[in-house]
């Protein structure tokens, strides 16, 4: 089911809503900002220069950096008054990013997160277990207007929650779930220390996003739950969830509200744009938002796009599972090194479960990374073991079971990442659980 028709419109069609929405955003932006408007005439670009599609690479980039710069307000379009929701990232370090929406941005969101929730089979007679954090962050209230637009029963309960989380799944029969895979996975081990079967409840579609996570993770999430998961990807800067979405017939490949968020692949070194189907960095020009709009926005994220038809009878264009976040990538020994690679190595090993934790430091000039993998509650009782490179003797464990399994994970992540790594394995519980995106690794290098 489609839940608007634009989503199947042919190519021409979704070229020219294109062409009309970036001509206008271009003008509204120039008109009303001061800030985009002293850039473009830095740029020599006038909103009149805009007469194709291909003329949006005349445009400069917008980076993260732009809107710290300009907190909290001054990369608006919109005026105070026409803001009618405001919303912010947690910003650990330094200023948060704010976005503003008007009364239109908030249903051009609901629209999008409607199309999102019909594409993975959720309907009006669907009950919505919303697990996004409500408040500043994106995701609770993006759900949320969502499942309202589609008719579903909403469950606001926000995260965290845990034990109640699994009392509504089987008091109010909770068939749809939104939340991170993280927390999710979470949601399970709280459960089976609980005795609940999540087989046995009427879940059947979970939405995850607002973190990396892998087929293998999307595996064990099914088999777990015995529903089916689907990629959902967004990020505030742009709406927050709704950006794009996987279709259930296919469950390969996100759509994107192309409508709305018109992307290109760049090089991330040197900008230059890179046809449909080569893997670069990810970048959004808002083509239909009032309050704050953003001129190609670099997101940081690795994919690509597919213009293949999809059996959905969707045409929207279509990217690719993340690979990685630019910012997310470490240098280690001069190998590129994506912390999310580990997730589905780890997947495939018996004993031991997807909470890691990779960590890098510097002994001397020499990167070293450690990853922490938690056991399976079968290893709880043994103690921990821990086996640094391939060679046996500096194997400290004289338990063959986990020394195997450590021995087995080194060798399969020197295979995929290149480079040889510690393993150390952890108790379970012992690494921190996020109720929001899961921290993957810390990165101790700078600090010396
Ligand atoms: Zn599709």
């Amino acid at each position: 089911m489609i839940w608007n028709s634009v989503e199947a419109c042919s190519r021409s069609e979704m070229q020219s809503i294109q062409l009309d929405r970036l001509q206008k955003t271009v003008g509204d932006i120039y008109d009303k900002n001061p800030v985009y408007k002293k850039r473009l005439d830095e740029a020599g670009v006038k909103p009149a220069d805009i007469k194709s599609l291909d003329d949006i690479r005349r445009i400069p980039f917008t980076v993260k950096d732009d809107l710290r710069d300009n907190y909290p307000f001054d990369l608006f379009t919109a005026s105070r008054e026409e803001i009618v929701e405001y919303h912010a990232t947690s910003g650990t370090t330094g200023k948060p990013i704010v976005v503003g929406y008007t009364r239109n941005d908030i249903e051009t969101w609901s629209e999008v997160m409607a199309r999102c929730m019909t594409s993975c089979g959720i309907t009006s007679k669907d009950v919505l277990q919303n697990i996004y954090g409500y408040g500043l962050f994106t995701g609770g209230l993006g759900a949320h207007y969502g499942g309202l637009k589609i008719g579903a029963g909403v469950i606001p309960i926000s995260g965290g929650n845990t034990q109640k989380q699994i009392m509504l799944m089987q008091d109010f029969g909770t068939t749809s779930l939104t939340v991170t895979p993280s927390f999710l996975m979470y949601l399970y081990e709280v459960g089976v220390e609980m005795g609940v079967d999540f087989k046995k409840l009427n879940l059947r579609t979970a939405l995850l996003g607002s973190e990396f996570w892998t087929e293998s993770m999307r595996e064990k999430i099914q088999e777990s739950f015995g529903l089916k998961a689907y990629d959902i990807y967004g990020l505030t800067e742009i709406t927050g969830p709704g950006v794009s979405c996987e279709c259930h017939e296919a469950q390969n490949g996100m759509h994107i509200n192309e409508d709305y968020f018109y992307p290109e692949i760049i090089n991330p070194a040197t900008g230059e744009a890179l046809p449909v189907g080569d893997e670069g960095e990810l970048v959004f020009t808002t083509i239909g938002k009032e309050g704050q709009p953003l001129l190609r926005y670099r997101t940081r994220d690795i994919t690509s796009l597919s213009l293949e038809p999809c059996v959905c009878g969707r045409t929207l264009i279509k990217m690719k599972k993340l690979t990685g976040r630019t910012d997310d990538m470490l240098i280690i020994r001069g190998v590129n090194f994506f912390p999310s690679q580990i997730e589905s190595i780890i997947l495939k090993h018996q004993g031991v479960t997807p909470n890691y934790l990779v960590v890098v430091d510097r002994q001397g000039t020499l990167d070293e990374v450690e990853v922490r993998i938690e056991v399976t509650a079968q290893y709880a009782t043994k103690p921990v073991h821990e086996v640094f490179n391939e060679s046996a003797d500096q194997i400290v464990s004289d338990e063959m079971a986990t020394r195997d399994i450590v021995k087995a994970l080194v060798r399969d992540i020197k295979d995929v990442v290149g480079i040889t790594v510690k393993v150390t394995l952890v108790p379970p519980g012992t690494i921190p659980r996020s109720e929001g995106k899961a921290k993957r690794y810390i990165d101790n290098r700078q600090k010396r």
